[in-house]
């Protein structure tokens, strides 16, 4: 008998990302909006604060197991940022060409660019599990300032890699799932869950 999961994302791609990989371990994954679960704050400086209060909201509200993610891009040269503002770095409207537009920006001048994507997972049995299961993932690159490729999301086109001489979002999905801070976690998560 497989164990409902509550997703705190209703992100179709994720869901399905995330059932892929849990299925095979006895999962049955639902986004939280199959339990009418708002989405929770996310009030924290961390992203693992912040993936631990998701996943505690989704299993308090749906009484079951729950995961949770959060990821961004953090650029050291700017003392982290965007980090965990990455989604509305330029503010409200949420728009990824404008934060584009601002990180570029901010970096004008500086000759160190160097970025990483990092993304957590956080599981939690019950909504006070005092021992969650945590896993995250890194991706370390550069930040430039002409954009290349069509694919991916968000700062991938922005973001280089020197040791493939590309950017994120000139790689195809599958590669990018390879390498990529979330398909890193995932894949811990899996493993972690297999321990448990
Ligand atoms: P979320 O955790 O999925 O909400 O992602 C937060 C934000 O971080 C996204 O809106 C993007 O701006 C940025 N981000 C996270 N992962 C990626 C990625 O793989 N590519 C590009 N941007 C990303």
């Amino acid at each position: 008998m497989s164990q409902i999961l509550v997703l705190a994302s209703d992100n179709a791609g994720k869901l399905r990302e995330f059932d892929s990989l849990l299925a095979p371990l006895g999962f049955l994954v639902k986004p939280q909006k199959e339990f009418a679960i708002p989405a929770a704050e996310e009030p924290f400086g961390t992203f693992l604060e912040n993936a631990l209060a998701k996943a505690r909201h989704a299993a308090r509200l749906s009484g079951h197991a729950a995961l949770a993610d959060d990821s961004g891009i953090c650029v050291p040269a700017l003392g982290g940022a965007p980090g965990v503002h990455s989604a509305r770095y330029a503010g409200e409207p949420k728009s990824d060409a404008a934060n584009n537009r601002k990180l570029c920006q901010a970096l004008q001048g500086h000759t160190e660019r160097r970025a990483y994507y990092y993304c957590v997972l956080v599981f939690v049995r019950h909504a006070d599990d005092p021992q969650p299961l945590v896993a995250d993932g890194v991706w370390h690159g550069e930040i430039v300032d002409i954009a290349r490729g069509e694919g991916g999301f968000g700062y991938d086109p922005y973001f280089w890699l020197p040791e493939l001489g590309c950017s994120v979002a000139e790689l195809d999905a599958a590669r990018k799932n390879q390498l990529s801070h979330r398909g890193q976690a995932m894949r811990a998560l899996a493993a972690r869950l297999q321990d448990a």
